[in-house]
């Protein structure tokens, strides 16, 4: 299912996954579902795989849906297996703080995650070029030892946009990031012939792209790509403080080995995690917003 819309479905069949852009507009099978699944509370999601019969007027009726492999709730979107996280080298400066933030999230949501540098022609020329390359040289200093790919693209340049496209292929990708970071255009760059509006546009007609929009994918080659603002509402209500050293991938392995059981990694004597950060194994920056996120979450349960 690519799109769902006032009660109905449309449905890429299998084997027309491969086939053109153009074609596959065209190829779309519009469903409804059957009675049933409402009947047992259940309803089909973009991005479920599922079983459908045509019907006589040329639409479909959803049979089964395949069992899913994962479950987003917002997004509402089934069997998404990859997060590609999206961040501009400058407009809007990329912040490592928020980056690690969304790398949070993405790992607590059990997420394979790659990171994407876009507007790269922006380091090349411009005012803020210096700051520009000295964020990409820190990105990779700090993120690729930790197991995160990272593609750097500039869509106005039509720069690595091959390499990424090349990521997604086989996968159910989301895009996310904060808006302004050129998500719509890499969507662009990605898939000729889409023409998803972009913030200009959509602030020269006075209206936020993402109001009036539902949750689509958007097919890549042999990939889909979930076009929606994704994990932009970031806040911390659904993780627990013992689970936030489980979300930074270089701490997940030393925090059960700590002294105490219920280390918080901040203060305690013999924790494997302060012991890593002395010696230099884990980057500072990425401790120092562990121990802010902690603050932030401590903060939040105070209040609630
Ligand atoms: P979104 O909100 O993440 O979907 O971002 P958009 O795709 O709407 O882009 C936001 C702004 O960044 C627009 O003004 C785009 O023209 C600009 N932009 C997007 N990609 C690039 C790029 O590769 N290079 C440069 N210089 N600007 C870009
Ligand atoms: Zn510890």
């Amino acid at each position: 299912i690519v799109k769902a819309l006032s009660g109905y479905y449309y449905v890429v069949p299998e084997q027309m996954e491969a086939a053109d852009q153009q074609e596959t507009a065209d190829a779309m099978i519009q469903c409804r579902a059957r009675g049933i699944f409402k009947k047992r509370g259940e309803s089909p999601l973009v991005g479920d795989r599922v079983i459908y019969v045509l019907t006589e007027n040329g639409e479909g009726m959803v049979d089964a849906i395949l069992p899913r492999d994962s479950e987003l709730i917002r997004p509402p979107v089934a069997n998404i297996d990859l997060a590609v996280l999206v961040f501009s080298v400058t407009e809007p400066v990329l912040n490592l703080q928020l980056l690690d933030k969304f790398l949070v999230h993405i790992e607590h949501a059990g997420l394979p995650a790659v990171l994407c540098l876009s507007k790269s022609d922006l380091a090349e020329e411009g005012e803020e070029t210096q700051e520009a390359k000295d964020i990409m040289e820190a990105v990779s200093r700090i993120y690729e030892p930790i197991g995160y790919s990272i593609y750097t693209t500039s869509s106005r340049q039509q720069h690595g946009i091959e390499a990424l496209k090349h990521r997604l292929q086989g996968h159910l990708a989301v895009f996310a990031g904060q808006s302004g970071v050129g998500k719509s255009s890499l969507l662009n760059a990605l898939v000729p012939g889409l023409a998803l509006e972009t913030s200009e546009i959509s602030s020269r007609l006075g209206r936020g792209r993402h109001t009036t929009r539902h949750v689509e994918l958007i097919q890549v080659g042999e990939g889909f790509v979930a076009d929606t603002p994704g994990f932009s509402q970031l806040d911390f209500v659904e993780l627990g403080i013992e689970e936030l050293s489980s979300c930074f991938r270089e701490m997940k392995e030393l925090a059960p080995q700590c002294k105490f059981r219920g280390c918080t990694h901040i203060h305690e004597p013999e924790c494997k995690v302060l012991e890593a950060l002395e010696s230099g194994r884990i980057e500072p920056s990425r401790y120092e917003h562990y121990k802010l996120f902690v603050a932030e979450m401590k903060e939040k349960k105070r209040r609630y």
